[in-house]
């Protein structure tokens, strides 16, 4: 948000209207504060309630967070193996450790979840702090950290996945734990929520189940999807997340702004790429081709970005090579586009076109691409921070294309705060799809391995038609999203 000052200089809300937390130490983390200013579009503006909500949830976490008494004494009971009786106190600290594993948009995805999980049931989160969480991102809560400390005492649990014995949904089927018994409870549980977890493990997305995770003081979870959607099925979180967010398309678009803000190495990136190319342009636009390094150069995906972007209005046609080029002038439009990708092909060919042909509008197309790593090598450091720099970079456009089940993406449109253009995937990679792109239903990004069962009804059932908020996604058929 932009005002005037009385001297007429411009002034920024830097804390995006309550969103973060004042006082912070700036140069620490310049990104923070700095954003704001290569914003052009403010975002929409947090509901009071969930800024008291975030408030109290950094309090906690400064009461519970490493460090602390309250820590120590959490420790010792994991230690233990025992959850000290199966009611917790108000004020024992109980807390999630989310697993940081794969590309950069999976971990961001599944560290916003565990966020809004950890906020709904009163946990402290504790971030893993494998593959550069720690060098990517600056601090979200202030005066204490979210990097889970070296010496945890389950020392494996980076390890974790399907076949781990204290997973919950092994304990279910093993009948370790029941939902229709009070018994003890263990010192910790692991979640599994990754891409393979089994109906058992999505149990998690039930109330009676919730009622019984809720006493447990330590949960490990995993999962490389956004599963906020699965949350707002669960009847008993359905009260506060209408509190929270009564506009509910905007729940990662909050929770990304809030908790990831750029290193300054990688705040350096973003910001001298966006002063030298795309700042003085009119009008930007963002083309995210997500390609994988095996794939040759594919003259269909080159076809369905062009189809896409000048079909949408979002890049003009070109003329004829022969046609009379439309006079410089002053007035001329500035148009940048900035292209992400593994790879430089598509960028050259779409530069070149710009370049050999004049723009049916007149306008000045550039076409820009920060990088091209080739293959993807997630957890390297250099290589991670210009995906963050680059996904940074796409969320600042005023216009964005991305590619259908793509994390990167995701990221990129929920931080914008931008309704994507999705290229579709193509059933058939000879054939570019028809249409090849389309309007999102929401900024929010799409939950790739959701529940398909009815807790009430225990059985299954098209979970895109319970609650009016969620609904299936357009890129992915069986995934869902919240609009
Ligand atoms: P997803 O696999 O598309 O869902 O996205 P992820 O971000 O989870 O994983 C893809 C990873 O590949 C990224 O994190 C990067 O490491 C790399 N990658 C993919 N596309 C790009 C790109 O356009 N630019 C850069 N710099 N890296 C990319």
């Amino acid at each position: 948000v932009v005002r005037r000052g009385a001297s007429g200089e411009r002034s920024y809300d830097k804390l995006l209207g309550g969103l973060l937390a004042d006082g912070f130490d700036e140069r620490s983390c310049r990104s923070r504060y700095q954003s704001v200013m290569y914003r052009r579009r403010p975002g929409r503006r947090p509901p009071a309630y969930l800024v008291s909500k975030l408030r109290q949830q950094e309090a906690l976490q400064r009461r519970c967070g490493p460090g602390t008494a309250a820590y120590g004494h959490a420790l010792e009971q994991l230690r233990s193996g025992k959850s000290g009786g199966d009611t917790v106190g108000a004020q024992d600290c109980r807390y999630l450790v989310s697993i940081s594993y794969r590309g950069l948009g999976n971990r961001i995805l599944a560290t916003a979840s565990a966020f809004l999980y950890a906020v709904l049931t009163g946990r402290v989160l504790l971030v893993d702090p494998s593959n550069e969480m720690g060098e990517l991102f600056c601090e979200p809560f202030p005066d204490t950290t979210w990097l889970l400390p070296p010496g945890f005492p389950l020392a494996s649990y980076t390890n974790f996945s399907i076949s781990t014995a204290e997973s919950y949904g092994n304990m279910l089927r093993n009948k370790v734990i029941r939902t229709d018994a009070a018994g003890d409870v263990p010192a910790f549980l692991y979640v599994h929520l990754d891409h393979d977890a089994t109906e058992q493990d999505k149990f998690f997305f039930c109330d009676e189940d919730q009622r019984v995770l809720r006493n447990i003081p330590w949960l490990v979870m995993r999962t490389d999807n956004y599963i906020v959607p699965g949350l707002f099925l669960v009847p008993g979180f359905q009260d506060e997340l209408g509190r929270l967010f009564p506009e509910p398309d905007t729940v990662f678009h909050h929770a990304v702004r809030y908790l990831f803000h750029p290193s300054n190495h990688v705040w350096g990136l973003v910001a001298r790429y966006y002063d030298a190319y795309l700042a003085t342009a009119q009008q930007r636009v963002g083309i995210q081709v997500r390609v994988f390094g095996s794939q040759p150069n594919s003259p269909e995906l080159l076809e369905q970005i062009t189809r896409c972007t000048q079909k949408e209005g979002l890049l003009p046609e070109v003329l004829l090579a022969a046609a009379d080029p439309v006079a410089p002038g002053p007035s001329r439009k500035t148009k940048a586009v900035l292209v992400t990708s593994l790879k430089s092909w598509y960028y050259e060919k779409l530069k070149g076109m710009y370049w050999e042909r004049a723009a049916a509008t007149g306008e000045a197309v550039s076409v820009q691409q920060p990088s091209h790593e080739e293959f993807q090598r997630s957890g390297a450091r250099s290589h991670d921070a210009k995906a963050w720099a680059e996904i940074y970079l796409l969320s600042l456009t005023d216009a964005l294309v991305t590619t259908a089940w793509s994390t990167f993406g995701y990221v990129a449109q929920g931080l914008g705060g931008l309704r994507p253009w999705v290229m579709y995937r193509p059933d058939n990679e000879t054939h570019v799809p028809d249409p090849p792109c389309g309007r999102d239903v929401s900024m929010e990004p799409c939950f790739h391995a959701p529940p398909f069962y009815d807790c009430r009804l225990k059985r299954g059932a098209d979970t895109g038609k319970i609650v009016p908020q969620v609904q299936h996604c357009i890129d992915m058929s069986w995934g869902l999203k919240i609009v």
